[in-house]
């Protein structure tokens, strides 16, 4: 159970630096912060398969600065849902909501058709693997930091979502190769190979829903194209919720929602949308437009 509240440091780190100037606040705020404590029935939540759902749900950080707006959506067993929109629209919130990192202030969401306020804790995120915006890698070994996603873990385990998470070469590479150390006092991994360490970590818990927060900083093209194929095949036989900055790994998705304003503005798969040519269509002619543009830079 150690993963889960290491596996949000990045959350709360940011949540911190971004919003704190000191530690006395740090103080203050983990004093006003109530603990979020199951409901003395709490049942335990056992499914392999499970469907998501968001019903109407409603949330605010701060009182009169409303985030989400009656937000409703699922994610159907084993189905990649992809959910985009401008920075602050709210998608990482979602994920906190469904992790209850914070409750929601009005409507409901279930995980297998159960309210998520009704399981244990332990249980709701024992199911959830999570890849978060900003990976924090320890000091200490490659294989430390993968295995860390599940410490009873068997070298198999590892080479299996090594594989998944397409880090095989990158670690035949290395001098020492799992044995490597990384992290601030060790080897330096580029945000594509941190992010892909952070998808083996999140494979290896062995979770049926999985939840990746694609990092926004670029990658280069060969590293765009190594995230996809891990997005790809770590999706596979999950049901996945998958916060997107890049359109194209998400072009496959089962459905493409678009989040503006706190709702949802748009829902479908990426040629119904682009079809459309309303909010969707217009993100993905930008992002083409820039990527032609960045090629155009290289090659004049
Ligand atoms: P996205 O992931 O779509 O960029 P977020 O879900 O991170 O957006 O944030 C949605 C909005 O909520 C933003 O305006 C952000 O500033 C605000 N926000 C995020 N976290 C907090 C917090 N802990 N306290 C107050 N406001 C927050
Ligand atoms: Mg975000």
């Amino acid at each position: 159970q150690i993963f889960m509240p290491l596996n949000f440091l990045g959350f709360v780190y940011r949540e911190i630096r971004g919003s704190l100037a000191n530690i006395d606040k740090l103080f203050d705020l983990l004093a006003q912060t109530p603990a979020i404590s199951d409901d003395e029935n709490a049942i335990e939540l056992k499914c392999a398969n499970p469907a998501l759902r968001f019903n109407d749900v409603h949330f605010a950080y701060t009182e009169n600065r409303p985030i989400l707006k009656g937000l409703s959506f699922d994610v159907p067993p084993g189905a990649k849902v992809a959910v985009v929109g401008e920075s602050g629209a709210g998608k990482s919130t979602l994920m906190k909501l469904l992790f209850r990192f914070y409750e929601t202030n009005k409507g409901k969401i279930t995980i297998d058709g159960k309210d998520i306020t009704s399981l244990t804790q332990q249980s709701l995120r024992g199911h959830i693997g999570i890849v978060p915006q900003d990976t924090v890698l320890f000091n200490t070994t490659l294989l430390e930091n993968i295995r860390y996603g599940n410490p009873d873990a068997t070298d198999d385990d590892i080479n299996s979502v090594l594989k998944l998470a397409h880090l095989q070469a990158f670690v035949e590479s290395l001098p020492e190769k799992l044995d490597t150390t990384v992290g601030e006092r060790g080897l330096k991994l580029s945000g594509g190979e941190k992010q892909r360490v952070a998808i083996a970590r999140a494979l290896l818990k062995g979770a049926p829903i999985m939840i990746f927060d694609e990092a926004t900083s670029s990658l280069d093209s060969t590293s765009e194209q190594a995230i996809l194929s891990a997005l790809c095949d770590a999706a596979k036989g999950h049901t996945s919720l998958v916060i997107a900055h890049r359109l194209s790994t998400i072009v496959d998705a089962d459905k493409i929602l678009v989040l503006k304003n706190g709702t949802i503005v748009e829902e479908g798969t990426h040629t119904s949308l682009l079809e459309r040519q309303g909010e969707y269509a217009t993100l993905w002619q930008t992002q083409q437009r820039d990527s032609e543009d960045k090629v155009n830079e290289r090659t004049t």
